[in-house]
């Protein structure tokens, strides 16, 4: 018999009055596996995990979470499944210490109180009071009380917003020991660098669907170009130049630059063809595709709305 997958959910679906939120979306997700779920503000992915998380009744479909079903054997999935939600709500005049060990009080065996607090980078507030903690050290503070049950399965929703890039780095490394030692971990994010590091497999939602899922490799395949180059021609592009090249997928104008893209040694092709052309290019560079060009050659829409433009 196949092993029994971490989580398994099938034809979810949630709506709010007018808003399909979560639009029949099934997920399996492999045990010891780190499973993105990536997309753009109100894409669904806070609604799709508080279903798996069973914290929110579905109106159609079923999730399992370890083979338990997440409404039915709740007492059971407490002790095998860690929950980060956005926005916790805790009690404001505990100390961070406090915190901990109350928590600690929920599960038959707790991971030891300091050893977590150290993992999360809080050691020096230990005995600073919830409410007087900044953004970020409450997001790592509720990560670090995701984690004191030692569960086999974690939800962690948004695990570096508001972080500055060092604390991020150091949430990284503690969910790739977490990996490690064998716990499924399903992270929300749109954040893509985050994603593309950290996860083995990554379901792209838009609008309460699973556009795509795949390795983050196998979705930027999806793009469908590798490389791209972008100049500015002081003198301008012979017509087909470009675009006779075999490593030339696409060209195309953006305000004032030319982008190339396409595959292989994309830059040394298209440099020695300028060359040969007598087309003096500046500002040259060159860029592998990422997620958010697989993501927009799935939806026409980019997944980090500011670069809408780009
Ligand atoms: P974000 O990245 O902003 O957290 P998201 O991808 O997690 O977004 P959801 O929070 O799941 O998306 O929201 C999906 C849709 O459902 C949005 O249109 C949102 O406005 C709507 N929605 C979410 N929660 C509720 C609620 N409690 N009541 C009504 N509408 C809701």
């Amino acid at each position: 018999m196949p092993p029994t997958p971490a989580v398994e959910a099938e034809r979810l679906h949630k709506r709010y009055r007018a808003t399909v939120a979560v639009d029949d979306i099934s997920l399996t997700v492999g045990t010891g596996e780190i499973f993105g779920v990536l997309g753009r503000n109100g894409a669904g992915k806070t609604t799709t995990v508080e279903l798996i998380a069973g914290v929110r009744r579905p109106d159609r479909g079923t999730v399992r979470v370890l083979g338990l079903d997440v409404r039915r054997d709740r007492a059971r999935l407490r002790q095998v499944l860690g929950v980060q939600l956005q926005d916790a709500t805790l009690h404001g005049a505990l100390t961070v210490t406090e915190l901990v060990r109350l928590y600690a009080t929920f599960y038959r065996d707790p991971a030891p109180a300091g050893e977590l607090i150290e993992s999360v980078g809080l050691t020096a507030s230990g005995r600073t009071r919830f409410e007087n903690l900044s953004g970020g050290q409450q997001q790592r503070l509720s990560i670090a009380l995701a984690l004191i049950g030692r569960p086999r399965v974690v939800i962690l929703d948004e695990l570096t917003t508001g972080l500055d890039p060092e604390a991020r780095r150091q949430m990284w490394a503690t969910v790739e020991r977490l990996r490690d030692t064998g716990v499924t971990i399903l992270l929300v994010s749109h954040a893509m660098e985050e994603v593309e590091r950290l996860c083995d497999r990554v379901a792209l939602l838009d609008a309460g669907r699973v556009v795509a899922l795949d390795s983050p490799e196998g979705l930027i395949e999806q793009a469908g170009f590798v490389q791209r180059v972008t100049f500015r021609a002081a003198t301008p592009v012979p017509e087909g130049l470009l675009e006779g090249l075999g490593e030339v997928e696409r060209v195309r104008a953006d305000g004032g630059r030319v982008v190339v893209e396409g595959r292989g040694d994309l830059l040394q092709a298209v440099s020695v063809a300028l060359v040969r052309a007598g087309v003096v290019a500046t500002e040259t560079r060159s860029e592998q595709a990422r997620l958010d060009d697989a993501f927009l050659a799935l939806t026409g829409r980019r997944l980090d709305p500011e670069e809408e433009t780009r």
